[in-house]
């Protein structure tokens, strides 16, 4: 470690990205690879997300923003029905994949390259029901893919790959570029579509909306019942305080399946409560009272496992304890976004979210069982170093945790963050800049 010792060391901060430059070099490396020249070049951003991790496929209310950081995708059409791509990410790269577009289908082909033939695959089904967006026959592409998001960091570079990737086949194949949130919201549930069923991941739909209806300097705050959504500014709600992600360089895939084993006990939970979606148990404008009420209801029904499709009672209640107080903090956060702070809450509205993220973490660690070390010694790290609040975001088990400072603070907590970090003989953490950003284009 450069320094010799965790006293020497300086944080890592990963520097926003210069598109313009990377735009360049973008041209100039799909020139070399591909020996022509691309059409253009499209950005998709990743996400972090306030609060509403592991509730969107339940109709619950996430509140995400899209991200400095972001994959951009170079690009020319074909007219021989192949998608020719490679990726620049060291670690995926393999030189160009070849896919006939015909072959697209659930779980083919596998790997990286799903995430882009499936955006191509989704778009021409979401044709069918909005011919503006249809591709001509015999339509595919060659495509160059450069991120600037850690992948598996739990800031979803797998969403960001799906849109890039959709807008740069909607612009090849339409000329369409200038698109209205009706046609976003569109294309968003495609990438979603894309991801379930050709990559065979249980994606909700919150990373596809954030990177591709937010705002910049806005928070979103997203219905997933119905997938409408709201801008609300971030500064308000910030009240001089700065968002700063740290990626945990821990990847979440390291978790196996236990994402969507999460999943599922909260959706037998939420079908043995007689709901096609937990959300619908709480009122529209739900309080602690109405969550202990569902609790209630499960305590005194006490299901077995085979009343539960066969999976753990516990763990099932965890995963609802989890779902309905996520429910509940999100809206809680969003009342703050239309409100302001009430008069009781001690700090302001920075002060209540900050208090709120923290909830969150906690229940991500003991109710989702999501959380793991090195997450849980930042977030107490940085709450004792002065922190407002910090949670681990995104899907858990690896990834990122967002931690909300004073303005004045940053260097401090995140100093002790790094050296707590280092000093449990823990991967380096990497610090990144979390402003609401612009969403893909
Ligand atoms: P994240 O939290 O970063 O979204 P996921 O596991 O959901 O993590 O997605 C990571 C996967 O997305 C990678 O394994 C890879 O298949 C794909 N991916 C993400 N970024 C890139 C990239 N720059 N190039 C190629 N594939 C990528």
């Amino acid at each position: 470690v450069p320094g010799g010792g965790p006293e020497g060391l300086k944080p890592i901060w990963v520097e926003h990205p210069d598109l313009e430059a990377m735009g360049r070099r973008g041209f100039a490396r799909f020139r070399a690879v591909f020996g022509r020249e691309p059409h253009g070049i499209w950005m998709a951003p990743g996400r972090a997300n306030l609060n509403g991790e592991h509730i969107d496929f339940l109709g619950g209310r996430c509140l995400p923003m899209a991200l400095p950081y972001g994959t951009l995708v170079a690009a020319a059409p074909r007219t021989d029905g192949l998608l020719r791509m490679r990726t620049l990410e060291p670690s995926l790269d393999t030189g160009i994949v070849e896919v006939p577009v015909d072959s697209i289908g659930p779980g083919s082909p596998e790997g990286w390259s799903g995430y882009v033939a499936g955006a191509l695959w989704a778009l021409k089904i979401a044709a069918q029901e909005h011919p503006d967006l249809s591709v001509p026959e015999g339509f595919g592409a060659d495509l160059l893919v450069r991120s600037t998001l850690p992948v598996g960091g739990g800031l979803s570079s797998s969403a960001a790959l799906e849109c890039a990737a959709i807008l740069a086949f909607l612009a090849l194949a339409t000329g369409r570029t200038d698109l209205d949130d009706t046609t976003r919201a569109v294309l968003a549930r495609a990438c979603m579509m894309a991801e379930v069923e050709v990559v065979g991941a249980a994606t909700g739909g919150l990373d596809q909306t954030a990177s591709l209806r937010s705002k910049p300097g806005h928070i979103l705050s997203l219905d997933c019942r119905d997938f409408t959504i709201k801008h609300h500014p971030a500064a308000d709600l910030l009240d001089g305080h700065r968002l700063v992600g740290v990626d945990t360089s821990t990847p979440h895939w390291l978790g196996g399946h236990e994402f969507s084993s999460r999943r599922q006990d909260a959706e037998a939970a939420a079908r043995f409560l007689g709901a096609d979606r937990l959300r619908d148990l709480l009122p529209e404008t739900p309080t602690r009272t109405d969550v202990d009420a569902v609790l209630e209801r499960w305590d005194a029904a006490a299901p077995s496992s085979s009343e539960l499709e066969g999976r753990d009672p516990a763990d099932a209640r965890r995963r609802l304890t989890h779902a309905l107080t996520e429910m509940l903090r999100s809206e809680r956060i969003d009342a703050l976004l239309r409100h302001g702070a009430t008069a009781e809450m001690a700090g302001g509205s920075a002060g209540e979210l900050g208090r709120i993220l923290t909830e969150g973490h906690v229940s991500m660690r003991d109710d989702a069982q999501a959380s793991f070390p090195t997450a849980d010694l930042i977030v107490a790290t940085a709450n004792q170093a002065g922190a407002a609040g910090a949670r681990l975001i995104g899907g858990g088990f690896g990834g990122s945790v967002l931690t909300l400072l004073p303005m004045d603070q940053v260097d401090h907590v995140v100093s002790a963050i790094d050296r707590a970090v280092v000093s449990a003989g823990m991967p380096r953490p990497r610090f990144l800049c979390i402003e609401p950003s612009a969403p893909g284009g």
